[in-house]
């Protein structure tokens, strides 16, 4: 009689009824983005464990579908995963060049992605985690999500509230001017998103931003020496999240990289209104001091929410289906985050904080597994 297998992965899958395969791996990571890639790469330095990253499209993609003048608000030196300097070239790297960078990373290193599996459902039963794709079934001890922070395009209720004539698109679904028809266009949002595509847009349309607050310009280099460099020279850019200097930001809210925006409204071609949207009817948006602001087209810059309503497990979303956690640890045993905005610093949902997000992530997972080596493996337990 031939011996049983060591590890599960060494046996012929077991087979569900639906005919979906089962995948046995120690920590699955779900998201081939930069969060999920750099957490990749430092569990497969420190850990000694199984790791397979799933992830629904292919490496790049989500910046692919991101609008097709996008460039980095963030330099080459300051835009760099773990172990892999961003390649040398113009100030700021534009999205093909992230998403080739990407790919390249994961390629570098061999990091053990497979494309084509969106998990419909994770969830978890006697201490093991299930996340269940079209193609398969992976079972594991430890699962790290880094699905992303920026995957549902958020608009405010008053957009259902406009006329059905006035043309609405989110800035995830802008590619380039001629997107907008006609020759005017209310931009809302108080963030880079906005920023940018205003400036681009005052070159072909008449252009209005909503801004909820008055604009933080920061400058792209101050006395000579990149912003990015006094960040991180003054301890800013990867502040913990808990720090006085991280209060005051996330108070103040997004500043803008670069002054171009206020180099067109100066100029009159594009017009600044600061005002919270708080309702709309027939044309017009209604501000929160109640004046109105008439729309012909609307380009909603206001952000996004995560995506995360596959997730099937006790404690690890808040009422509003938001990440329950500490420094990315989640309350559910074994169970991480990765990639959140504030995850643990400042940069936590940039691609400079992702090193440090992830080294921490690896290290808390080798942890768990030291302690619980006394606990049952993956192959007891089948
Ligand atoms: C417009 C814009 C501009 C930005 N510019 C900069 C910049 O200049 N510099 C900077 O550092 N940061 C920038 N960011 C912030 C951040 O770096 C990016 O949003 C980055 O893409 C986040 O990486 P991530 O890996 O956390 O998430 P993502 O890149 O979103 O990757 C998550 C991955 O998970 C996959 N996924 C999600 N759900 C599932 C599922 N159920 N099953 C399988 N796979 C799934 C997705 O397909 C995706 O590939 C920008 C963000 C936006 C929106």
């Amino acid at each position: 009689m031939s011996q049983p297998p060591e590890h599960p992965l060494d046996a012929p899958a077991p087979t569900l009824a639906a005919g979906v395969p089962v995948r046995w791996v120690d920590v699955l990571i779900i998201g081939a983005g930069q969060a999920g890639l750099g957490a990749a790469y430092w569990l497969g330095r420190i850990t000694g464990l199984q790791i397979q990253v799933i992830e629904q499209n292919t490496v790049g993609n989500g910046w692919l579908e991101r609008w097709d003048s996008l460039r980095l608000f963030t330099p080459r030196r300051f835009s760099g995963l773990p172990g892999m300097r961003f390649p040398v070239g113009a100030d700021f790297p534009d999205k093909r060049e992230v998403a080739d960078y990407l790919r390249g990373y994961a390629e570098r290193f061999a990091l053990p992605v497979e494309t084509g599996h969106q998990v419909r459902r994770l969830w978890q039963s006697d201490g093991l985690f299930y996340a269940r794709t079209d193609l398969a079934e992976f079972r594991a001890r430890y699962v790290v999500v880094a699905a992303g922070p920026f995957s549902r395009p958020y608009l405010p209720p008053a957009s259902a509230l406009l006329d059905h004539g006035v043309f609405q698109l989110h800035s995830a679904a802008y590619g380039r001017p001629s997107d907008i028809p006609g020759d005017e266009v209310v931009v809302v949002g108080g963030g880079n998103s906005a920023a940018q595509l205003a400036v681009e847009l005052a070159r072909t349309h008449r252009v209005t931003v909503i801004n909820p607050r008055p604009p933080w310009y920061l400058p792209v280099t101050m006395l000579g020496v990149d912003l990015y460099w006094w960040l991180y020279l003054t301890g800013t850019l990867n502040a913990r999240a808990s720090s006085p200097v991280s209060r005051y930001v996330r108070h103040r809210g997004d500043s803008i990289i670069g002054t171009e925006l206020r180099r067109e409204v100066q100029s009159g071609r594009v017009r600044l209104i600061t005002g919270r949207v708080t309702g709309a009817g027939g044309q017009d948006l209604t501000l929160s001091d109640g004046s109105h602001v008439q729309a012909q087209n609307v380009l909603w810059c206001t952000g996004y929410r995560p995506e995360l309503a596959w997730i099937d497990l006790a404690g690890a979303l808040d009422a509003r289906g938001e990440p329950v956690h500490q420094r990315g640890a989640s309350p559910v045993t074994g169970l991480h985050w990765m990639g959140l905005p504030w995850q643990s610093r400042l940069n936590s949902s940039i691609i400079d904080g992702v090193d440090r997000d992830a080294h921490a992530t690896a290290k808390r997972v080798r942890a768990l597994e030291r302690r619980s080596s006394s606990a049952p493996s993956v192959d007891r337990i089948s």
